[in-house]
């Protein structure tokens, strides 16, 4: 069971509790708004007070990014800023528009983002450089305007202990990455008094990075970071051709989404982007299904949360049926074609 561990934090101090005021970095990719941003921005409508949205990018996309941000339930302002080196934005390149936006005057409180690689990168550097503390993954918060001090919990030990940790009203700017399973996505409303506001990009002319190329996997499944179904193959699976037409056909009855364990990943059975657990995605959707799959602590970092765990496992002594809901003691490779008939009726 889990344990809760409570940790004294942070005690920079130069400010004094003011209403918060929440930049929220908004991540879009071609137009599209990232998830886990929507669910930063739930989060940052939590703290009770103004909530600003950041989109950059290059001219091609932030303008519709901006219409679609500024509908957003909770968005009270958009700032937005264009530039080819934010079209695809390295911590190097965009740390210097944060600094800017934060400098004295900055009405902003709060600096929140997804917990996505990106902001894992970006969000500590300006934190380190503004000299006041990042709180990472972040899974619920309480913020006391009476201090000014926010509270945060956070899993650590691969989700086996909660920690809680307070950065007190004294630290001027409270930076935070939030875990997008634990908020709900903001979503959008009609009509918006949202003042939407252009910044000046930041050229930095020595970035000690460049970004060369992205190479997206290609998939016509749902996305494994937000279906709201998954099924998992674990080594059982054997090699990448039983992965394939063990699992595939029984994703696309259900319209799930595929994941994999380490083990099935590693073993060159599945694509890396399809790891669930402690240093793959963490997944909460509404039905997740381990198949062959043990349940090492690491991979139920990844999927514990989800609301239905269904596992097939022939070992009647498997961790994974700790956590599962429905439990099935069976080979796989007799029960998921059964199931997949079953299902196509
Ligand atoms: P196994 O542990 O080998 O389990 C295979 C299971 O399949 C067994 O339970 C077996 O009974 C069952 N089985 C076999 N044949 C059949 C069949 N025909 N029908 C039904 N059941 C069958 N792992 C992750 O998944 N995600 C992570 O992010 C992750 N991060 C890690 C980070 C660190 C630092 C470390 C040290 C480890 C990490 N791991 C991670 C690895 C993790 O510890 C396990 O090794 C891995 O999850 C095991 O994968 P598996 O369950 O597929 O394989």
């Amino acid at each position: 069971s889990r344990s809760v561990l409570c940790v004294r934090a942070f005690s920079r101090t130069y400010a004094t509790a003011t209403s918060p005021h929440a930049l929220v970095f908004i991540e879009h990719r071609h137009g599209v708004i990232d998830s886990g941003s929507l669910s930063a921005l739930t989060a940052a409508e939590q703290l009770g007070g103004q909530v600003s949205g950041l989109v950059v990018g290059g001219p091609d996309h932030v303008h519709s990014v901006v219409d679609k941000v500024k509908m957003l339930k909770g968005i009270t302002s958009v700032l937005h800023s264009t530039s080819p080196q934010y079209v695809e934005p390295l911590p190097e390149t965009l740390s210097p528009l944060f600094e800017k936006l934060l400098s004295n005057s900055s009405p902003f409180t709060h600096v929140v983002s997804a917990t996505s690689s990106t902001a894992k990168s970006l969000l500590p550097r300006v934190a380190a450089k503004l000299d006041v503390p990042a709180v990472s993954d972040v899974t619920s918060l309480e913020h006391d305007p009476a201090t000014g001090s926010t509270t945060f919990t956070r899993p650590i030990y691969a989700g086996n202990a909660i920690a809680t940790v307070r950065a007190p009203g004294s630290v001027a700017i409270k930076f935070f990455t939030v875990r997008g399973t634990a908020f709900a996505a903001a979503a959008s409303q009609e009509g918006s008094n949202a003042e939407v506001k252009a910044v000046d990009a930041v050229e930095v002319s020595d970035s000690p990075t460049q970004h060369l190329k992205t190479t997206i996997t290609k998939s016509d499944r749902p996305d494994l970071g937000v279906a709201s179904r998954v099924v998992s193959g674990g080594r059982a699976l054997k090699n990448a051709e039983t992965f394939a037409s063990t699992l595939y056909p029984l994703a696309d009855a259900l319209g799930a989404a595929v994941g994999a364990s380490r083990a099935a990943v590693d073993a060159g059975y599945a694509d890396n982007s399809l790891q669930v657990g402690q240093t793959g995605k963490v997944v909460a959707p509404e039905l997740y299904m381990a198949l062959g799959i043990s349940g090492a602590i690491q991979h139920l970092a990844g999927m514990k949360d989800s609301k239905l765990i269904v596992a097939v496992n022939k070992d009647p002594d498997a961790p994974i049926f700790q956590v599962a809901d429905v439990g099935l003691v069976a080979d796989l490779f007799d029960v998921v074609p059964e199931l997949v008939e079953k299902l196509k009726k």
